[in-house]
């Protein structure tokens, strides 16, 4: 076959190269984010839901930027930071944010949206490039090029070692898209738990070294040696001595001084972790357990990298200094409205409730956008949140009403500004509590519609859009094939 070089640029699969890397990256990554952006502008009228706009974001707007993300080295800084701009810009119409960025990338139990966050998606793209080298059943010819590479460091064995930074540039050496991606993977796996009863691999962990550097004999390697404890005597407690470890393993005598230096540099916590069960390394069951699997490892490799947050938010204590007393359990308020509804904009109206990102005449007046902080409806009080939705004279009847409805359809709750807040979970059975809950929230999305149109709501038009929203539910259901559980839960309510 003739190569015909070129001086300027070729295609192939897509991806215009030019004789520099950066360019490269910057040519055909530009046109996929105008792309991508286009693809949030033309959503941006349709005032979505913050659910819904995340949906937008995964399903139409991301998967434009997938190919050129997996395939070219990560573009730079400026561009990702363009995309960050371009996703928060949409979420929030070009405003400021009003939930944390750490807040929206968490999981719906957390509190969260599941929010792409940019970083650890394009860590999990570039992770599932390991998982294609390690697979053996894939036999694309660029393998050989990165066999050569890292044959040296002991070639698959890397992927179960704790790698630093120096290592990952020597190996990497000029090579951008390898370094991205060995930074990925450490990046993914120092999340992975380190668990006391897992063995300690003593080949590039950044936890042995002598004089900064990492250590990986390769034909110790070769001769099977992988582990700190395969060197460890648990008769004595000690390592072996190195007459035994060249009996055992078969290495030779004038290896001394590398056993010493490498023994000398296994530090005491890792020494005095070591243990008698066979189980392997955390990394190499990590390995092991995503070769094992066909699809979603991109998922795993991104999940792994969302920290669960250790305290309660700023909105989380202002509730809890609120109510007081009753402790919050924030799972339970956090899936409350998962579990009650189907419906995206009750769901999301919930989420904001939670967050305390309600429009009202308090936090209106404050930005100047309102004329006057009192309540819409008594023009008594000032308009907080626990005005507005509960002790405001003209609420506290329809919520007294509501109490009655439930009681004629065999639903008897209490109702506090508690459990109207977050619901409830105390009825014997999953669809009365979220009966309950369903109407909690609808009373509340009822009570802020009412206020933006400054009517004081009635009972009998909060049954006219409680009818609307069960019939949506069932439209949904009847889309989702899910009619049978629409009417479990709904069965009990009758209108007269
Ligand atoms: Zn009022």
């Amino acid at each position: 076959m003739k190569f015909h070089w070129t001086s300027d640029e070729a295609t192939t699969l897509g991806i215009t190269f030019t004789n520099n890397e950066k360019d490269t990256v910057l040519k055909n990554i530009l046109p996929k984010l105008q792309n991508f952006k286009n693809c949030l502008k033309s959503w941006h009228h349709r005032k979505l839901t913050l659910i819904g706009k995340n949906t937008v974001l995964k399903t139409f707007a991301l998967p434009k930027l997938i190919y050129v993300l997996t395939v070219l080295p990560n573009p730079p800084n400026d561009v990702i930071n363009d995309i960050k701009s371009a996703i928060f810009n949409f979420i929030w119409d070009g405003k400021p944010d009003k939930i944390k960025r750490t807040q929206l990338i968490q999981s719906v139990e957390n509190g969260g949206i599941q929010l792409t966050n940019i970083d650890s998606f394009l860590n999990a793209i570039k992770c599932s490039w390991v998982k294609r080298y390690l697979d053996n059943t894939n036999t694309s010819t660029w393998k050989l090029f990165y066999q050569k590479i890292l044959k040296k460091y002991g070639d698959s064995l890397l992927f179960e070692c704790n790698i630093n930074n120096t290592i990952l540039h020597e190996i990497a050496n000029e090579n951008i898209f390898l370094s991205d991606v060995l930074s990925a993977w450490s990046d993914v796996t120092h999340n992975l738990e380190t668990q006391n009863s897992s063995k300690t691999i003593l080949w590039n962990n950044k936890d042995i070294t002598s004089n900064n550097k990492t250590f990986f004999y390769k034909d110790w390697f070769e001769r099977s040696i992988k582990y700190v404890d395969q060197l460890y005597d648990y008769r004595i407690k000690d390592f072996y001595s190195f007459d035994n470890i060249c009996y055992i393993y078969g290495i030779p005598s004038n290896n001394f001084l590398k056993y010493y230096t490498l023994i000398k540099s296994i530090p005491i916590h890792i020494k005095s972790e070591i243990n008698t069960n066979n189980t392997p390394c955390t990394q190499t069951t990590f390995v092991e357990n995503i070769l094992g699997r066909k699809n979603k490892t991109n998922k795993i490799f991104y999940t792994l990298q969302i920290k669960n947050p250790t305290e309660n938010s700023k909105i989380q204590i202002k509730w809890q200094v609120l109510f007081g007393e009753n402790e919050l359990n924030w799972k339970h308020i956090f899936t409350m409205p998962y579990k009650a509804t189907i419906e995206s904009t009750l769901r999301n109206f919930q989420y904001k409730y939670i967050h305390r990102i309600i429009a009202t005449n308090k936090y209106l007046f404050k930005c100047k956008l309102s004329n006057s902080n009192l309540c819409d409806f008594c023009s008594e009080n000032i308009e907080t949140i626990e005005h507005l939705f509960w002790e405001c004279k003209h609420i506290q009847p329809i919520w007294n009403q509501l109490i009655s409805f439930l009681e004629q359809h065999q639903l008897n709750v209490k109702l506090s500004f508690l459990n109207v807040s977050f619901g409830i979970n105390s009825l014997k059975s999953i669809d009365c509590n979220n009966i309950v809950n369903f109407m909690v929230i609808l009373m509340k999305y009822f009570i802020l519609n009412m206020k933006y149109k400054k009517q004081v709501p009635n009972f009998n038009c909060f049954v006219h859009s409680l009818k609307l929203k069960i019939q949506i539910e069932k439209e949904i259901a009847l889309r989702n094939d899910t009619l049978q559980i629409f009417e479990q839960k709904w069965n009990r309510i009758k209108f007269s």
